[in-house]
């Protein structure tokens, strides 16, 4: 199946500013979440489609390669979720893809030195948490899978007591050159070494834990802290917790991607909380106190005598921790008059009485009829 543009998997066109693309994605990550719709392929594959879209698209230089290439970058192929063994970790992360390209060195030549030290894989995790864990942060433990150094070999391949040999095909740097002849006159070629597949050495007698390959694949547990205020598409990254390094590089980071399940009554606006409060028709007119649900606990609100349906409150403090900077959202209650159905035959004769009593001024009555009739 051929890939989908980016842009068309988030809905959004070309010219989209972060926010919207943020927008567009928290809409079709909730609407595809894997823990809506369980037991739908299609739904995870469309949550893994919008959440390669969006990682890109939500970074200014991958959006930037992205829009230059496409599909095809010719320089990616770092950020893997593993199973790409020792190649994916080659060009190590966004900054080194970025920094390789550009160097100069694109063309016959790969920039990256393949025998040397090279930065592990990046790993990706995604996690869905409780509305109000959203709010108040907590700690989540994560398993995750990753290769790491073999501990019996320290990475090297070879079997304890013994060590690696420099590979006498291309003596060490993992490339030999190929003199070829063509009716255009000869040609060099520089080629990745076969007897040492680009390594520069040869392991005689493989270490028995890692069966030569330096690495091991391990299930590991780790803590996060996740901080009050995150909210879906909220990323964190542990810095050294991906893929370890190849011959001594740098381990990649681990990335958790957040999901916020949605709440039973609450919603969400940026720091706000959003909450709709039906009230009975005399309540609105009298006024009245209510006990209103908040992020922590009932409290209290008072609506005054003749509030309007569609009134919005804001209960200050009660929303959402800023994830940068001090302070918190609020919560906006907005009420909901609800007119009765089913009156008992007591309950219609004093509304008729009341409605003897009550009139609608004259003012809004004109108002209504200009703006209908006019
Ligand atoms: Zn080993
Ligand atoms: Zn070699």
């Amino acid at each position: 199946m051929a890939k989908r543009d980016y842009y068309e998997v988030l809905g959004v066109p070309k010219t989209a500013t972060l926010d919207e693309i943020k927008k567009a994605y928290k809409k079709l990550a909730k609407q595809y979440h894997p823990d809506l719709n369980p037991d739908s392929k299609t739904a995870e594959d469309k949550f893994k489609e919008v959440n390669e879209a969006y990682e890109t698209l939500s970074d200014e230089n991958m959006r930037a390669r992205y829009d230059q290439f496409g599909h095809n970058d010719p320089g990616s192929g770092g950020f893997g979720g593993g199973g790409g063994g020792f190649d994916a970790g080659q060009f190590g992360g966004f900054g080194d893809i970025f920094e390789s390209f550009f160097g100069g060195g694109f063309g016959g030549q790969t920039a990256a030195n393949p025998t040397g030290p090279a930065r592990g894989s990046d790993l990706r995790v995604d996690i869905s948490i409780a509305f109000e864990e959203a709010a108040k942060g907590l700690e989540r433990e994560i398993k995750i899978v990753r290769m790491e150094n073999c501990t019996s070999c320290n990475g090297s391949g070879a079997a304890p007591g013994t060590q690696a040999k420099r590979c006498p095909t291309c003596g060490g740097s993992g490339k030999v050159r190929m003199a070829q002849n063509t009716p255009f006159g000869q040609f060099q070629t520089v080629r990745t070494c076969n007897t040492c597949k680009g390594e520069g050495t040869i392991v005689e007698r493989p270490c028995p834990t890692c069966s030569g390959s330096g690495r091991v694949r391990r299930e590991r547990t780790l803590k996060v802290n996740i901080p009050a205020g995150v909210e879906t598409g909220s990323r964190l990254r542990m810095s050294g917790e991906g893929e370890s390094g190849h011959k001594g590089g740098p381990p990649g980071d681990l990335y958790i991607y957040i999901s916020v399940l949605p709440h039973k009554f609450f919603k969400r606006q940026e720091d706000d909380v959003l909450y709709e409060l039906s009230i009975s028709i005399t309540k609105a007119a009298l006024g009245c106190e209510v006990e209103v649900p908040t992020l922590e606990g009932d409290a209290k609100l008072t609506i005054p005598e003749g509030t309007q349906s569609g009134t919005t409150f804001r209960m200050r403090g009660r929303g959402f921790p800023k994830l940068r900077g001090r302070g918190k959202g609020d919560q906006k209650v907005t009420v909901k008059v609800v007119v009765p159905t089913r009156l008992t035959e007591e309950q219609k004769q004093i509304l008729a009485q009341l409605d003897h009593s009550l009139s609608v001024p004259q003012e809004e009555k004109k108002g209504f009829f200009n703006k209908v009739f006019k």
